[in-house]
C-alpha cells in the first residue's frame, strides 16, 4: 500500500515537473519572439504549449498589422507539431487573395485570449 502511494506521488511530481518544464520552454520561446522577433526555430510543440498552460498563439499580419489570438487546442495538427511550422499556413483573411496571402508573424504565447476574435484562416481550413 505504502509503495503504491509513493509511486503515485512520484508520478504526480514527475508530471508536475514536466508541466513546469513545458511552461518554461514555451515561455522562453514567447519572450524570444516578442522581445527579439525570433528566431522562431526551434520552438516548443503544440502539446508543450497546452500542457504548459500557454494555449493561445498571438499572430500579426505583416501587411495590415491586424492581430489575432488563435487557440492552439483547436488547431487540427498533430500535437507534436512545433509551433513554428504553423506560421506558413496561417493567413489573414482580409489580406488573402486567392491562394496568396502576405506572411503572418508570430508574436507570443498567452494563457488566455488577449485579443477580440478576428476571423482568420486557420490551418485546418486548408487541405
Ligand atoms: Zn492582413
Amino acid at each position: 500500500m505504502g509503495a503504491d502511494i509513493r509511486a503515485k506521488s512520484a508520478r504526480e511530481a514527475a508530471e508536475k515537473a514536466a508541466r513546469e518544464a513545458d511552461r518554461a520552454e514555451a515561455k522562453a520561446w514567447s519572450v524570444r519572439m516578442e522581445g527579439y522577433g525570433g528566431p522562431a526555430q526551434p520552438s516548443p510543440t503544440i502539446a508543450q504549449c497546452l500542457r504548459g498552460g500557454l494555449g493561445w498563439l498571438e499572430v500579426e499580419c505583416n501587411r495590415c498589422k491586424a492581430r489575432a489570438s488563435l487557440p492552439l487546442d483547436a488547431i487540427r495538427r498533430p500535437r507534436d507539431t512545433p509551433i513554428w511550422k504553423l506560421e506558413a499556413s496561417l493567413k489573414c483573411r482580409s489580406c488573402r487573395k486567392g491562394r496568396s496571402a502576405p506572411p503572418v508573424r508570430m508574436i507570443k504565447l498567452t494563457g488566455a485570449r488577449e485579443i477580440t476574435p478576428y476571423r482568420w484562416v486557420h490551418p485546418e481550413e486548408e487541405r
